[in-house]
């Protein structure tokens, strides 16, 4: 239970770290183990972990999430709805989200405003393009945009100021999306872990 929790924990940066690893220091596991951590926290009665393991199981393919597979069993037909509809929040607050990041202007103190003004409109273009709107937007809590801004950066298409203006809003987006992340899983938390991010600039 202890290895469990420690890879669906409510901690968004023991989390994070766990996913980006594929598993915690005290276990590896694959996306489809989500399906038996809902089936432990429902045993359990652990909401925290419920919320991440729904989460989890929201990555998965619907095939997966509504007829199971393999060594990781099946779903309540609770929880593949409750992926379901997670799902759908899920996609829409991350597209939603990319919007107040880029949408909200740039930096004051940007240097750059030829390239900084073209920059984010490039990105919210790609969000109403049919073909790649759906392209990571299930999951900006994993992501972000950094690397997206990153890589802006390196191009030449953001100043420094504004790259950091567009971290900055992003760190708050994945915070805040991390703060709603029962509500997306439509599971009353009564503990919901708070965070203590790394390189947290906006205090
Ligand atoms: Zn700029």
């Amino acid at each position: 239970m202890a290895r469990m929790k420690s890879c669906f924990s409510g901690d968004m940066d023991a989390w994070a770290h766990a996913h980006a690893a594929r598993g915690s220091a005290a276990m590896s596991f694959e996306p489809a183990d989500a399906v038996q951590a809902v089936q432990l926290a429902r045993l359990t009665q652990t909401d925290s972990m419920l919320v991440v393991a729904l989460f989890m199981c929201c990555q998965l393919p619907a095939r997966q999430i509504l007829l199971g597979g393999g060594q990781a069993g099946r779903l309540a037909a609770e929880d593949a709805a409750a992926c379901v509809d997670g799902r759908m929040r899920l996609l829409n607050d991350g597209i939603a989200a990319t919007y107040r990041v880029f949408n909200a202007g740039r930096s004051p103190l940007c240097a750059d405003a030829k390239h900084c003004v073209r920059f984010p409109r490039a990105v919210l273009a790609s969000r109403i393009d049919v073909d790649r709107a759906c392209d990571g937007a299930l999951m900006p809590v994993l992501d972000g945009w950094d690397e997206l801004v990153d890589g802006a950066l390196v191009d030449g298409k953001l100043c420094k100021a504004c790259g950091l203006h567009y971290k900055r809003k992003g760190l708050q987006e994945r915070r805040a999306f991390w703060r709603r992340l029962p509500r997306y899983m439509g599971v009353q938390a009564s503990v919901w872990v708070s965070f203590d991010w790394e390189g947290d600039d906006d205090k």
